[in-house]
């Protein structure tokens, strides 16, 4: 297996072309808005490598291989077993709970993996091909090596109610444009990858379920990063900004917590055979989609957990702080959010321990469980972040900066009004609001003014307790009941 610093050593090799804000970038995973998910796969390496850095990652972060008998990164198995399924899912919690970043580039591929070693097992059967005898190759040499490799998954789509046949421009998805005997030539796109950039290998395949027309859009390959006519154009937002303008310190988990994602663009890129893994073969579309998005929502799923475990850390410590520890409304809300995260890991769980079978062995999560985690997630990451802002208060999003503290005239004013309770050093109060509020993931204005300013929520409650006519209701459900006062 390889160390953090061999995987960026084939990263060097491999000059991948990526853009950066308009302009192609060398050293492109040492950009500061690249850097933190870059640090976040390189721990990946390093916490298979020692248990120093983190006993519990590094027991979930390995596994033995059931192609090569091999020690492997657990992110690169193909999974046998509902304990297969339910280490997954711990991994996923434990190392968003490390890192609070997003790690896409390592674990999009165990989603799609799985399903075309279900899916190919299947259409090799029709025996007209050998996808996953070469499949099987591709995934054995992966995990020998250790490679990072991004799963593409998602096409530009154009207009979305048109099948690919139908588009205005016939590169909306990514389709075969040419078949030669020694193999294809490819064009098209894959939008929003989540750490494209960081990977040495892309594993494409379709987005959607395919139709009869839409055989030249069925296909599925590898190809490495740097193949000719492959590109990557880093997604740009808002919280970018944040990694070019602000010290570090300032930032909340800024060692690790930007995602990141691109645009992966492929122009006329030839694919050899034994890199391709599925041809035209529309009909076994759907079943793909189904079993990728099965495995891909347990893995969102799951590290959504880690996210309310942060939270509630980080809450906990705000209300810490502030001398609010043992205040009842307080207390409540770590509890609603210590349910949420438990109850998807009971849904995750029951979703891995009645898995699907698939014909080749390899097992994934149970469809209707598996989806309701990831809806129930949803709401829960969206209630999670409201209560750690009400938890925090307005410091989340006030707080001075580092300059602002460093200046000889202002910092000592700064330090003595934000001082919280007695013996809580100002430094760690801030650094805890920062990391709140960069959790909350709602680190703009408008969300935590509205929830905050003009009074928390459980402040606007008082007036429900003190304004509410309780005795009258009481008196009324009495006298129809017909109890005497
Ligand atoms: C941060 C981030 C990271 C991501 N990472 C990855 C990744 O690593 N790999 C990858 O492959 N993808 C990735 N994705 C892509 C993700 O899977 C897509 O965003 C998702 O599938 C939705 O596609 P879209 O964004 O194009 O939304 P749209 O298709 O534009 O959907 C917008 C709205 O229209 C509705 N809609 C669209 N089509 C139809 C239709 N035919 N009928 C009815 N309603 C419709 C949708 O339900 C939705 O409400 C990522 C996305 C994000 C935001």
């Amino acid at each position: 297996m390889l160390n953090s610093e061999q995987y960026e050593q084939l990263l060097k090799e491999m000059k991948s072309t990526v853009y950066i804000d308009g302009e192609q970038v060398p050293n492109y995973w040492l950009h500061p808005r690249m850097k933190p998910a870059f640090n976040l796969i390189k721990a990946t390496y390093d916490m298979a490598q020692s248990p120093d850095l983190d006993g519990e990652l590094h027991e979930l972060m390995t596994m033995k291989s059931n192609i090569t008998g091999e020690k492997i990164n657990t992110f690169l198995n193909i999974h046998r077993s509902s304990n297969d399924l339910v280490k997954r899912m711990k991994l996923q919690r434990a190392l968003m709970r490390f890192g609070a970043g997003c790690f896409g580039a390592r674990c999009i591929f165990g989603a799609v993996a799985n399903a075309l070693w279900a899916v190919t097992y299947n259409l090799d059967k029709e025996g007209r091909t050998d996808y996953h005898e070469r499949f099987k190759k591709f995934v054995a040499r992966v995990q020998m090596q250790d490679l990072v490799v991004m799963a593409d998954i998602t096409d530009p789509k154009g207009d979305r109610s048109k099948p690919p046949h139908q588009q205005s421009d016939p590169d909306f998805y990514l389709r075969i444009v040419e078949k030669r005997p020694d193999g294809i030539v490819v064009n098209g796109a894959k939008f929003q990858q989540s750490g494209a950039p960081y990977a040495h290998e892309l594993l494409v395949l379709p987005t959607t379920a395919m139709g009869p027309d839409d055989a030249d859009y069925s296909v599925a390959f590898t190809v490495p990063s740097n193949a000719e006519g492959v590109f990557f154009v880093t997604d740009s937002t808002a919280s970018h900004a944040k990694f070019e303008a602000m010290p570090l310190e300032d930032i909340g988990a800024g060692e690790y917590s930007m995602h990141e994602s691109a645009h992966v663009f492929f122009e006329n890129v030839f694919v050899p055979n034994e890199q391709i893994f599925l041809c035209g073969e529309w009909h076994v579309t759907r079943d793909l989609v189904q079993l990728f998005t099965d495995h891909q929502r347990l893995a969102s799923s799951s590290c959504r957990m880690g996210y309310i475990d942060l939270c509630m850390g980080a809450s906990q410590s705000m209300a810490d702080y502030n001398g609010v520890a043992k205040v009842n409304h307080i207390k409540d809300k770590l509890i609603d959010m210590s349910i949420s995260v438990e109850s998807i890991c009971a849904m995750i769980t029951g979703a891995a321990m009645t898995p699907q079978i698939t014909k080749s062995g390899c097992v994934a999560p149970n469809t209707m469980c598996i989806n309701a985690a990831k809806l129930y997630m949803n709401d829960a990451v969206l209630k999670t972040a409201q209560k750690t802002m009400e938890i925090g208060g307005g410091i989340l999003l006030t707080r001075p900066g580092t300059r602002d503290l460093a200046n000889p005239k202002i910092g000592p004013l700064l330090r003595k009004y934000h001082q919280g309770r007695d013996g809580v050093t100002v430094d760690d109060r801030l650094k805890m609001a920062r990391l709140a509020e960069t959790l909350s993931g709602l680190a703009c204005v408008t969300p935590i003014l509205s929830v905050i300013a003009a009074a928390p929520p459980a402040v606007n409650r008082l007036q429900f307790r003190f304004q509410t006519d309780f005795e009258r209701n009481v008196k009324a459900a009495k006298r129809l009941a017909g109890i005497a006062e």
